[in-house]
């Protein structure tokens, strides 16, 4: 059981569970069913985790409860370039609640070729500590010269 809130001290130890989650671990290709309990207990929100094989699988589980983290993985507008979007993502695992904000921003976003692999296309996307980097190289479209 682990504590992460502040508790008003009404149910006298006993935890109350207001929510089941079933989490697929992701972690490893095994992929347990892990269910997770969100519930209010002495100490505060208390969330209790089972099905996991592994600690992994816990810790997987306890964040997707408090503060699931994706990599976003989309595509840019490319000028010049032999294919008219560049495949980009993050470099990091980024706030799950942070993905339309950076959909948007990254919507905004024109690169112009040549871009190459991990080249990076914008810093510190909206403050979250990572980057969006090029996925893969494209070059400039020669065709246009001829
Ligand atoms: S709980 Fe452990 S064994 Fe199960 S999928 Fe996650 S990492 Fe793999």
């Amino acid at each position: 059981m682990v504590n992460i809130g502040l508790c008003k001290g009404i149910c006298k130890g006993k935890v109350r569970v207001m929510k089941k989650k079933e989490i697929t671990c992701i972690v490893c290709p095994v992929g347990c069913k892990v269910e997770a309990e969100l519930g209010a207990g002495a100490e505060g929100t208390e969330i209790k985790i089972s099905g996991n094989k592994c600690k992994r699988g816990y810790e997987y589980a306890y964040k997707e409860c408090t503060m699931p983290m994706r990599i976003l993985t989309t595509t840019v507008a490319i000028s010049n370039g032999e294919l008219p979007v560049l495949p980009v993502k993050t470099d990091a695992e980024i706030p799950k609640d942070k993905i339309i904000e950076c959909m948007k921003a990254i919507r905004n976003i024109k690169v112009n070729a040549p871009v190459y692999i991990g080249d990076i296309i914008c810093k510190n996307i909206l403050e979250t500590g990572a980057n969006i980097i090029a996925t893969r190289t494209i070059l400039e479209d020669r065709s246009r010269y001829c």
